[in-house]
């Protein structure tokens, strides 16, 4: 029987009840699991903030683990009753606490911040939980194991902080590793290089992980448990009656999770969309916990009557606009400054150009240093280079709706009705979503527009 990877989140790790309902969950299974952690909430910004202290102080370091001991102190004790179970915890924890600390001293040794450094300490947010976790399931009678990934052998292109899992590399060691009838229990987040260090595989990026993971055992599903209701047909926090969204394709998800909805990372469909590995995705504070998922992303997703799946809005966007009399048509002008970001590492989430100007679309917090080398590069061609930073993106996602005619129309005039000035446009990027770029002040009142638009009848 195949086993199935069961992912929990920061947000399944935040109160002192979440590991019981971790338990419980597991036990529902009653079936060998790969289970997939990320760290504690909060903790992966904690430590990446803690290290810029600590290069100039000291100081720091015993407060940083002091405050990550307490905190897993309290989970010991709000979980083990036994002294000596307890006792033992206490023991591993600690060990591992004393390589973050070492780490952490090397930064204030050497005053800087090497990237395998940062991306060793990191890690350890999820290797914590892992630990802690398998401690406690064993101790709930579950037959559970740690397992790392660089034990395993899960390999990545050696990236740091946004690595890709090298598959030809990693399928069959990860498959053989984890190949006992038990649950294992692995820190999502990272995998390592050739050279056997630690990369990040992104933030948020323990999804990503629980995917690779997926493939590597020929997962019969990766199930994805969350503190809300799955997908919807747009964010709760900004239009009263979302209706749920209980089957995506794989592209649906990925566009929608790519166009901010948060509930998953972007790139967790990928490893997952040619082995047909469904996503099945949960809520753990849900009324009645069972395993009938909420969401279900497969192949087929689901077509109904009409398109539209839901509306997504990120304000993790910028961009930066480049303009010149004749940029649009002068040859090798958007390869060179391409290639400079790229050099960089700064991703290009989108471009739109016209004969004047060259928009790209980034993220919020690459714009001034994108706007700084695209400025070094000194091209005559180029007159002006302008930030701009107060939009966000909307999109409609759902299979066809690029085709479905009428649609941007629609989308554009419940735009126009509210009075809200659309900046940038696209239809058809990919086939499943069309976007617009407003002012990020209007965003909420976009979403609500086309989402009472498409989703909520006749706007009388
Ligand atoms: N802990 C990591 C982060 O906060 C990875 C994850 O949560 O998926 O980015
Ligand atoms: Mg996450």
């Amino acid at each position: 029987m195949n086993k199935i990877v069961v992912k929990f989140g920061g947000s399944n790790l935040k109160t002192r009840e979440d590991i019981q309902k971790i338990v419980a969950t597991i036990k529902m299974y009653d079936r060998p699991l790969v289970i997939v952690v990320s760290a504690f909430y909060g903790i992966t910004n904690y430590l990446s903030e803690g290290i810029r202290t600590v290069q100039n102080d000291d100081k720091h370091i015993r407060e940083m683990i002091s405050y990550v001991k307490t905190m897993k102190a309290e989970t010991i004790e709000e979980n083990i009753s036994d002294q000596n179970a307890k006792e033992e915890a206490y023991r591993l924890i600690s060990k591992r606490l004393d390589q973050v600390e070492r780490f952490l001293l090397g930064i204030h040794y050497i005053g800087d911040i090497p990237n395998f450094i940062q991306d060793k300490i990191l890690s350890y947010g999820e290797k914590l939980s892992s630990l802690l976790l398998s401690i406690i399931l064993k101790y709930n009678g579950i037959d559970a194991m740690e397992f790392l990934p660089e034990d395993m052998g899960l390999y990545t292109d050696g990236e740091f902080r946004n690595a890709t899992i090298d598959f030809e590399r990693s399928e069959a060691l990860v498959r053989e590793a984890l190949k006992e009838d038990r649950v294992y229990v692995v820190p999502g987040f990272y995998g390592i290089s050739e050279e056997g260090k630690v990369t990040l595989l992104g933030r948020g990026g323990s999804d990503y992980s629980a995917a690779g993971i997926a493939r590597c055992i020929h997962a019969e599903s990766l199930d994805i448990w969350k503190d809300v209701n799955g997908f919807m047909s747009a964010d709760p926090k900004m239009v009263k009656k979302p209706v749920r969204v209980s089957k995506l394709s794989y592209t649906e998800a990925a566009e929608l999770s790519y166009f901010g909805a948060k509930i998953l990372h972007p790139r967790t469909v990928e490893p997952l969309e040619d082995m047909e590995i469904p996503v099945r995705i949960f809520n753990i504070d849900a009324r009645e916990r069972t395993l009938k998922p909420l969401s279900l992303i497969s192949r087929r997703g689901e077509t109904g009557k009409m398109p539209a799946k839901s509306v997504s809005c990120s304000d993790d966007f910028a961009i930066l606009r480049i303009s010149g009399a004749g940029v649009g048509l002068k040859p090798g002008i958007l390869a060179r400054v391409t290639s400079c970001l790229d050099s960089k590492s700064i991703n290009i989430k989108s471009v739109v150009t016209a004969q004047t100007a060259i928009n790209l679309y980034l993220e919020s917090a690459d714009l001034r240093r994108a706007g700084q080398l695209i400025k070094e590069l000194n091209m005559k061609t180029i007159t002006h280079v302008t930030e701009i930073d107060d939009m966000a993106i909307v999109a409609l996602v759902g299979a066809g709706i690029p085709h479905e005619p009428g649609t941007a129309d629609r989308m554009l005039k419940a735009l126009a009705q509210k009075k809200i000035q659309t900046r940038i446009v696209s239809i058809g990027a990919s086939d499943v979503a069309s976007y617009v770029v407003v002012k990020r002040d209007d965003r909420k009142q976009a979403v609500r527009a086309i989402h009472k638009e498409f989703f909520e009848g006749d706007e009388s």
